[in-house]
């Protein structure tokens, strides 16, 4: 039943747009309303905060739904579970409340923001410095790639409070949009997801109060790995999402499209190749939805599954774009068509949350 509702919903008020927002690279607003006025805009909030309580799967089914239609709006309920998680795994009470509750409402979003200029894979090695201030904290430094920043009004920022203790002199904190010293880079040029803005956050003397920590200090690189651990599947679900899109466009553009008298789909060479795009995408959401299930429940071997089912379900959307863009033969390498979209926004789900090499050191690191 969530699975059609969504579908229907982003059928008729995401996929209109789709096209446009990545032609004009513009933010979907329309996207935006639509999830919110259903209440599918950050589905993961425990309904005790005021949120729809979707559990991990639930929030996945979501997340894959929008992006067969349009992968950056698949960023919204994506992002915002991403950026909220930190306070829901390790934040008190009282941040809790304060931040959850307006995001629920839809009131503001929420981004992540753990990398800089020059620590991406190494976030470990990041700059960005808090230092204590009586009842404050004071931050300075730059943070890099922030997805749907200048769009969010909350943003969980990591930073070091000590930097004799390296990944555990990190800690985490709430930042607001309108917190004096918080500005915003220009939106990057990207291959992809186009809609979904991707922008520099600079922090300028930003004061904020001591409160606003997450969790401990120290602990704000733990909670940012644990976290990862947890959304690393909702860009497996992007990912399973934008390459049902491309493989349900090409079923039935074979369909349709005749050569040599007969439809394209009638020759074996396409049949088989429709069926490895099925055949892999299939084993890419079993992978992601058993991984859910262990984000759930905390499993102990979340770690390896979550980064297996990032890493698998990303080259397939890689794999099965392409093929959808082969499919469509020289149609499907222009923007007439929407596989070639689709192929541009699979690329970045083998990117960012760690690249797929960092997938592939985190399962080496944690074999079951
Ligand atoms: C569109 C977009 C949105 C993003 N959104 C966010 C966001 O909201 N919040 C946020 O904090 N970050 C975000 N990111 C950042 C993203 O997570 C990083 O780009 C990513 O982790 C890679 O870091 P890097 O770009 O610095 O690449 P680098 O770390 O410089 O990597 C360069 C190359 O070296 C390889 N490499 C690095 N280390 C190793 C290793 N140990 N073994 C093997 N290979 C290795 C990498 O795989 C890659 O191929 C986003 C990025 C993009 C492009």
């Amino acid at each position: 039943m969530l699975r059609d509702s969504v579908r229907a919903l982003s059928e008729a008020k995401i996929a209109p747009f789709a096209a446009d927002v990545d032609e004009e690279g513009r933010f979907p607003q329309e996207a935006l309303d639509a999830l919110v006025a259903n209440d599918l805009h950050a589905v993961h909030v425990p309904e005790s905060y005021g949120g729809a309580g979707a559990d991990a799967l639930a929030t996945v089914i979501v997340i894959e739904e929008v992006a067969r239609v349009c992968g950056s709006s698949s960023l919204i309920p994506a992002v915002n579970k991403l950026g909220s998680l930190p306070v829901i795994l390790s934040g008190s009470e009282e941040l809790k409340k304060k931040y959850l509750g307006p995001l629920a409402k839809g009131d503001g979003m929420f981004s992540y923001c753990l990398s800089e200029p020059d620590a991406g894979s190494d976030a470990g090695g990041m700059k960005t410095k808090a230092v204590r201030d009586g009842d404050f904290w004071v931050l300075n430094g730059v943070k890099r790639w922030i997805t749907n920043a200048g769009v969010s009004d909350y943003y969980t920022v990591m930073a070091v409070t000590d930097p004799e203790k390296r990944t555990k002199g990190i800690s985490a904190f709430v930042v607001e949009k309108g917190d004096e010293g918080v500005s915003f880079g220009a939106p990057e040029k990207k291959l992809g997801i186009k809609g979904s803005p991707t922008r520099e956050v600079y922090l300028d003397n930003v004061r904020i109060p001591a409160d606003r920590m997450i969790g401990e200090e120290g602990t704000g690189f733990a909670t940012a790995m644990k976290t990862l651990d947890h959304t690393r599947i909702t860009i497996a679900a992007q990912a399973l999402g934008i390459a049902q899109g491309a493989l349900d466009y090409a079923k039935s553009y074979v369909r349709e499209r005749k050569q040599f008298g007969k439809p394209v789909g009638d020759f074996q060479g396409v049949q088989f190749m429709l069926a490895d795009m099925a055949m892999k995408l299939e084993a890419a959401r079993q992978l992601t939805y058993a991984a859910a299930a262990k984000s759930e429940r905390g499993d102990s071997d979340l770690t390896f599954q979550g980064a297996a089912a990032k890493c698998f379900a990303s080259d397939v959307a890689m794999e099965v774009t392409t093929d959808a863009v082969q499919l469509l033969g020289g149609y499907g390498y222009t923007r007439d068509y929407p596989v070639e979209r689709m192929m541009r926004d699979a690329k970045i789900t083998q990117i960012y949350e760690g690249t797929n090499q960092v997938q592939r050191v985190v399962m080496a690191r944690n074999l079951p």
